[in-house]
């Protein structure tokens, strides 16, 4: 294990020292200020060992890795019906396509893209007040992370739907097709705060765990959902979980994970940790480049894969 924290610092520092960090995204003014330079990891075992190196303490904009999260209150509150709305599979084209959701007949191709999360939101708010759902959905991340001081940041949630323009023009065109009950406004509004929640790595790990352990929340073995549930979660972010980088990420990493544009990204190693790496610059398809790049590392020098074990 000692040996393990040497390796998270080694990557950190070998990273840290790198030339290309990828940009950070501006198209949310908030997320502008975020600095590049910034890189931490954790790792949250399933018997609750916690291990950080860098930047770990350090809150950041979860983004669209609150998705992993809106999804599993989604399948718990209406099960297989979700699939009815939006599809399972990886998508071909950017997480915010316009062009991909009406190709699709208003049927988003996944819940991670941003159509299918505007789903998955509009699901959860249901009639109640987005308030009450915002609610929910932050008391679900703190209950799971065990830690009550995760909070939404408010500031980056009004900037979002400040400059939203590309996904209120998806909310209008899944209403178009049928496939919203909310109004536009509404749904936005809970999707907005859902993706501005704000915590650091080693609160992510932690949150993250019930997917490398069956299902179940370590700090109390209470089961957050099935062990099949998990696996198909799991999948879901293997194979969309980077939107259409996820092909280069599991031949990379070959771990199911979620980034968010915030530069966070969760990834799972079933049955042994959970893993949050957050460093703000992106790569082309909005993903952290060098937390894609410390998670191959990490990858790599534990065998950690679901492809198979190290030779
Ligand atoms: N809130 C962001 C958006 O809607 C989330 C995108 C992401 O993290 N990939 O654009």
């Amino acid at each position: 294990m000692s040996d393990l924290q040497g390796t998270l610092s080694e990557i950190v520092a070998a990273l840290k020292a790198a030339g290309d960090r990828g940009k950070v995204a501006d198209y949310i003014p908030e997320l502008r200020t975020a600095d590049p330079e910034m890189l931490g990891i954790a790792i949250a075992y399933i018997d609750g060992r916690l291990l950080s190196a860098g930047d770990a303490s350090q809150a950041f904009s979860m983004q669209s890795v609150s998705k992993v999260f809106t999804l599993t209150l989604a399948l718990g509150a209406f099960g297989d019906y979700l699939w009815d709305k939006v599809g399972r599979e990886p998508s071909n084209e950017a997480f915010n396509s316009i062009a991909e959701l009406e190709r699709a007949k208003g049927v988003p191709r996944n819940p991670f893209v941003n159509a299918g999360a505007l789903i998955v939101a509009d699901l959860l708010l249901g009639s109640h007040q987005p308030r009450e759902t915002i609610g929910e959905i932050l008391r679900f991340v703190r209950f799971l992370a065990d830690d009550g001081d995760i909070v939404v940041d408010e500031r980056i949630a009004r900037s979002e739907r400040q400059t939203d323009f590309r996904n209120v023009a998806l909310a209008n065109f899944l209403a178009a097709f049928g496939n919203l009950r909310n109004t536009p406004e509404r749904v936005l509004g809970v999707y907005a705060h859902h993706c501005a929640i704000s915590l650091n790595c080693l609160q992510l790990a932690k949150a993250g765990t019930f997917l490398a352990k069956e299902g179940r929340n370590p700090s109390n073995g209470y089961a957050v959902v099935s062990a099949e549930r998990a696996r198909r979660i799991n999948a879901l972010m293997l194979t969309c979980g980077q939107y259409d980088g996820s092909g280069e990420f599991a031949f990379r990493v070959g771990l199911p994970a979620k980034s968010g544009v915030g530069g966070g990204i969760l990834a799972i190693v079933p049955g042994v940790a959970s893993i949050a790496v957050w460093s703000p610059g992106l790569d082309a398809h909005g993903n952290s480049q060098l937390g894609c790049a410390a998670l191959e590392r990490l990858a790599h020098c534990q065998g950690w894969s679901v492809f198979g074990a190290k030779p």
